[in-house]
């Protein structure tokens, strides 16, 4: 998927709990931490960086960062690490995994396919590029559904509980 739409998964299903911020970074954070930063060194170098970059001026660093950041094994690790600390941010970073899970049907293997479990395992997927029209359509149509529904909740009466800071129910 694109990393904006990446960003607003990542803030509609995991930015309820008190850190809407950290769940819309965490949601782009794999794309940005790769592409964005190589469009950073592209801009740098006075590059234009419209349309994605063709596979043979992409750098090993880009291909290692992108790698890293779409595995669920490392992502699985660093959540689990900060969630024993602090559990509010470890719910927002969840917003990462599920970026991975995006990825894995809808990257072709032509173009940066989904190596969902390295370094343990190189396996991907040949899935739908995210770009293709139905696919396209549909995510922005969930999008639309989850964002409207986060909305309606945030001006409810209920609004979901915070893991953080939880007050432990007084008894009778
Ligand atoms: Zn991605």
């Amino acid at each position: 998927m694109d990393t904006v739409s990446h960003a607003l998964w990542g803030y509609g299903l995991f930015g309820s709990r008190g850190r809407p911020w950290t769940a819309l970074f965490m949601g782009a954070a794999p794309d940005l931490a790769s592409f964005g930063l190589f469009a950073l060194v592209r801009l740098a170098h006075g590059e234009p960086i419209m349309g994605k970059p063709p596979l043979s001026i992409i750098p090993q660093w880009c291909f290692l960062a992108y790698d890293t950041m779409h595995s669920l094994v490392v992502a699985s690790i660093a959540i689990a690490l900060v969630w024993r600390k602090r559990p509010g941010i470890g719910f927002a970073m969840l917003a990462w995994p599920f970026h991975i899970l995006l990825d894995i049907p809808f990257h072709a293997r032509s173009y940066f396919p989904t190596k969902f479990l390295f370094p343990l395992s190189p396996v991907t997927i040949d899935g739908i590029p995210w770009y293709t029209p139905s696919v396209w359509t549909a995510n922005l149509g969930a999008l639309a559904i989850l964002l409207a529904y986060r909305a309606y909740r945030k001006r409810g009466p209920a609004p979901a509980p915070s893991l953080e800071g939880t007050e432990k129910k007084k008894g009778p």
